[in-house]
């Protein structure tokens, strides 16, 4: 059956709360899954201990990420805590073209932009299992300032009420069960029905 190489990559779209392990999983999603690609998205805010230029994020100056807003080469950018983040066109729409899944990991703003111009990408919300716990993470993972964590969890709120947009949403409060949960969602994704019956019979009867 050669009807699965007619569909390029699928753009699945990864949200939550600060600290609700978006990045964990995503991580242990690119290691487990095959053909998905994370976009690394540019920046402006300060690389924190251990982040990478390219890897992490690209981190860049205002001017320059106003350079690439007004050049039309973000798929989508919002303002998160004050910086500029936002996802480079060129790479996803390439990748999805060759026909690699690819993953953004983005606030709740930039999902619905995607979703604008995107509307067959996947929407994941990833929620955390209580705002306790949310706290603990933050604090935790010793990157924020106790002021920066308090404006994290204020926000959380309002980023909860953008559930509605998403397609499916995953609790992470045991990330091997969070993990399994995303991969059936990628899986179940790409059993969908995208083809016509004419196509599905004309693939079959090639191949008689
Ligand atoms: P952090 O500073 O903790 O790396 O990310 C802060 C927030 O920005 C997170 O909610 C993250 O998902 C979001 N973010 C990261 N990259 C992008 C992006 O390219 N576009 C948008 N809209 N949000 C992003």
């Amino acid at each position: 059956m050669k009807l699965k190489e007619k569909h390029p990559g699928k753009l699945f779209v990864l949200s939550g709360p600060s600290g609700a392990g978006k990045g964990t999983i995503c991580k242990r999603l690119l290691e487990e899954t095959e053909d998905l690609s994370l976009s690394v998205s540019m920046t402006t805010r300060q690389p924190r201990t251990g982040e990478i230029d390219g890897v992490s994020y690209f981190f860049t100056d205002v001017e320059t990420f106003e350079n690439h807003i007004a050049g039309g080469e973000l798929l989508e950018f919002a303002k998160v805590y004050g910086n500029y983040y936002g996802t480079p066109k060129r790479a996803v729409l390439e990748k999805l073209t060759r026909g690699t899944d690819v993953i953004l990991e983005i606030d709740m703003q930039g999902a619905l932009k995607v979703k604008e111009n995107y509307p067959d990408g996947v929407f994941i919300f990833i929620l955390p299992p209580s705002m306790s716990e949310l706290r603990k993470r933050l604090t935790g993972r010793g990157t924020e300032s106790a002021e920066a964590i308090e404006l994290r969890l204020g926000e959380t709120f309002k980023e909860l009420s953008y559930i509605e947009k998403y397609d499916y949403c995953v609790v992470n409060g045991v990330l091997e069960e969070a993990v399994a949960r995303v991969k059936a969602i990628v899986i179940a994704e790409h059993s969908k029905v995208a083809f016509t019956a004419e196509e599905l019979i004309a693939s079959y009867k090639e191949e008689l």
